[in-house]
């Protein structure tokens, strides 16, 4: 679906629509979409004939699944938020779009003409919702460097001695057993 310029310039557009696994790209993101992304919303332009600034206002809910960065349990986290957005074109010159979101706490984008394509706004918000770095929990204990054991579920009475990087290096080399 695409929000082009000139249809813009008429009116706004209306979004209501879904998005089962697949359709839409976060490669790249270390997250997987786990069943339907719902998007509902309305896309106008900010001032018809000044900047061809486009606004972007509506909800998306979906599920997202990763795996804990500490101890490689499956992580989901239910995303329901509302989409506040700005597109600027990329043939505007800065000046104008910086003045337009002064004092205007928003999420910011750049399209192509003719205008930006639904698939491209929605794969941005969700990157922009997902946490940079996916935890089970924050108290979460992780693995232990030695024995292998989730320390959230089990103790051990292993001593630390090898350091992270250490023991990166021994994990990727024992994929690299496993995969021979
Ligand atoms: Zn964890
Ligand atoms: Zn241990």
């Amino acid at each position: 679906m695409l929000f082009d310029i000139a249809t813009l310039e008429l009116h706004p557009i209306e979004f209501d629509t879904s998005f089962v696994p697949g359709e839409l790209n976060f490669s790249g993101s270390g997250w997987i979409q786990q069943g339907r992304l719902d998007a509902t919303g309305v896309v106008e332009l900010l001032e018809p004939a000044g900047s061809r600034t486009i606004r972007v206002c509506g909800t998306i809910a979906t599920k997202m699944q990763s795996t804990c960065a500490r101890c490689l349990e499956l992580v989901e986290i239910d995303l329901e938020e509302e989409i506040r957005l700005l597109y600027f074109s990329m043939s505007t010159d800065a000046d104008v779009q910086k003045h337009e979101v002064a004092g205007d706490q928003v999420d910011m984008g750049f399209y192509e003409e003719p205008g930006p394509e639904l698939v491209d706004v929605l794969q941005e918000q969700v990157m922009l919702l997902l946490p940079m770095r996916s935890v089970c929990k924050d108290e979460c204990k992780g693995i232990c460097e030695q024995c292998g054991i989730n320390r959230n579920e089990e103790k051990c009475d292993c001593v630390s001695i090898l350091s992270d990087s250490r023991w990166d290096m021994l994990r990727k080399f024992k994929l690299k057993i496993k995969h021979q």
